[in-house]
């Protein structure tokens, strides 16, 4: 049994990796590092740096902790170097797992010549073609480039020059407040760049719930980042060494830098998917709830496939897609025992000063799909944990199915809300209740606590 993978960023090595757990032989074709974009240009980096910037935020409070503290300069070449390190660390990890698994890694840049066989061009040179019994599509996305902005002038960004850290600039347009432009936005100003926003829609973080949305903005605002909703940025020019963006309103900002964080596009150009009969949505695979292609034998994953492009999905989708292959190969397909994946209690997590972390449905996404729900509020500005870290600015909202107490979703603005979105996570995975997490003792003093404070609050409401 031989699974091929194109692609080893987080969707391609988990399924490689869970593929050779299974007992297949795997091989496991990437052009560039492992990793892919999280470990690369993405996830790891950006956490990395967001890191140091919440130092010197955390610094400039520091006469309020009681502390006389400073930070002197940025040194930028140290910061890439700490990055740098970190990233290697984990590239490397990859590596050993791959080898302990005993997955061949094939470096070079693959394309379809056939329904199961990749042709590699090899990095070293030469080409080698492999043919496998199963192949899994990971090739992930790419950053979009919206064709009316010039990416060849100097000056102009996408994330993948800003990870690479070869400045801070002291003035920086980001053009896109979704996730991306929200982080990068939060660690330039902390930083001590000026940083501007101009974003299409009304809001920041399209798509998500409004008091999540108002509550991020204004944290945003008070770290000094403007903002031009509703507005687009039409040209681009380099005048002067400097930067120069037209917005429709007609309004013209001057930086030194313009980065685009308008968003991500799947990664399948030129990779022959449609020659190989594979059926496309524009450029993302298509793909049935199994990850299964229309071609036999043939799935796909992660950015490539479009949807919740994020690091978590597309390792879990991995993951299934490699079980389901097996699972196909051994002959127990046909319909029996393929895996799919629970969209609605994965986590989406925002990195920003403080963080955002949102998980199933909204109260008025749940209201719109008919389901009747309840919502409660609980803020951190009571929670004894955040106002000793000086941090209680936020709020945890509970929506929870009316009578039930079954929860639809939770969002959560303020302290540690990456990390604590996961007892919601498990509760909607397992089918809990408001009630029983309210019922389910929170250390104190925690966080935490005001989860299951609107978890009480919800149970009351709906009368669980
Ligand atoms: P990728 O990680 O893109 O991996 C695809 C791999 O395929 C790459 O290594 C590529 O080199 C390789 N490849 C492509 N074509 C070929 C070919 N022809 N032959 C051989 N190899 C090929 N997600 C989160 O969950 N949390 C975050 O905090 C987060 N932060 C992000 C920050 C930034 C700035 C960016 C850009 C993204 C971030 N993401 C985050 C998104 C996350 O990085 C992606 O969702 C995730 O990497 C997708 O995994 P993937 O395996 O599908 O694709």
């Amino acid at each position: 049994m031989h699974i091929v993978v194109l692609g080893g960023g987080p969707g391609g090595y988990a399924a490689a990796f869970e593929a050779a757990r299974a007992g297949a032989q795997v091989t496991l074709i990437e052009r560039e590092r492992l990793g892919g974009t999280c470990l690369n240009w993405g996830c790891i980096p950006t956490k990395t740096i967001l890191r140091s910037a919440h130092i010197v935020a955390d610094t400039r409070e520091a006469a309020a902790f009681g502390l006389n503290a400073a930070v002197a300069s940025v040194d930028v070449a140290a910061l890439r170097a700490r990055k740098e390190r970190v990233v290697d660390e984990l590239v490397g990890q990859v590596e050993a797992t791959a080898t302990r698994l005993k997955v061949r890694i094939v470096p070079g840049a693959g394309r379809l010549t056939g329904p199961k066989t990749v042709t590699v061009a090899l990095g070293g040179g030469g080409e080698e073609t492999i043919v496998g019994d199963a192949l899994i599509l990971a090739t992930g996305s790419a950053v979009f480039k919206l064709p009316s902005i010039d990416h060849s002038l100097e000056g102009v960004w996408t994330s993948d020059n800003a990870v690479a850290l070869t400045e801070i600039p002291k003035t920086i347009v980001i053009i896109g407040g979704g996730v991306i432009g929200l982080e990068f936005a939060c660690a330039y100003a902390a930083f001590g760049s000026v940083v501007t926003v101009v974003e299409l829609m009304e809001q920041v973080l399209p798509g998500n719930d409004k008091r999540v949305v108002k509550q991020t903005q204004a944290a945003l605002e008070e770290l000094g980042v403007t903002f031009h909703l509703g507005d687009a940025v039409e040209r681009i020019e380099r005048v002067d060494g400097r930067m120069s963006s037209t917005l429709r309103s007609g309004v013209v900002l001057e930086s030194d830098i313009v980065m685009s964080a308008v968003g991500r596009i799947p990664n399948s150009a030129g990779l022959g998917f449609p020659e190989a009969g594979i059926e496309m949505d524009r450029a993302a695979v298509k793909v049935d709830p199994y990850f299964r292609t229309n071609v036999e034998g043939v799935y796909a994953i992660g950015d490539l496939i479009g949807g919740m492009m994020l690091a978590h999905v597309a390792e879990e989708e991995g993951v299934i897609a490699a079980r389901n292959a097996v699972a196909e190969l051994k002959g127990v397909g046909a319909g029996a025992h393929l895996e799919s994946v629970r969209y609605d209690c994965i986590p989406a997590c925002v990195y920003t000063f403080p963080e955002v972390a949102v998980v199933g449905s909204g109260r008025d996404a749940a209201k719109e799909r008919g389901v009747d729900v309840v919502q409660a509020t609980a803020k951190f500005a009571a929670n004894g944990k955040a106002l000793g870290e000086g941090e209680s600015g936020g709020f945890v909202q509970v929506v929870a199915e009316n009578g039930t107490g079954r929860i639809v979703g939770c969002q959560i603005v303020g302290p540690h809300a990456v990390e604590t979105i996961h007892e919601i996570a498990v509760a909607m995975k397992h089918d809990l209740t408001v009630r029983q997490l309210a019922e389910t003792v929170h250390a104190h003093p925690t966080v935490s606590e005001v989860i299951r404070m609107a978890c009480a609050d919800a149970a009351g409401k709906c009368g669980c």
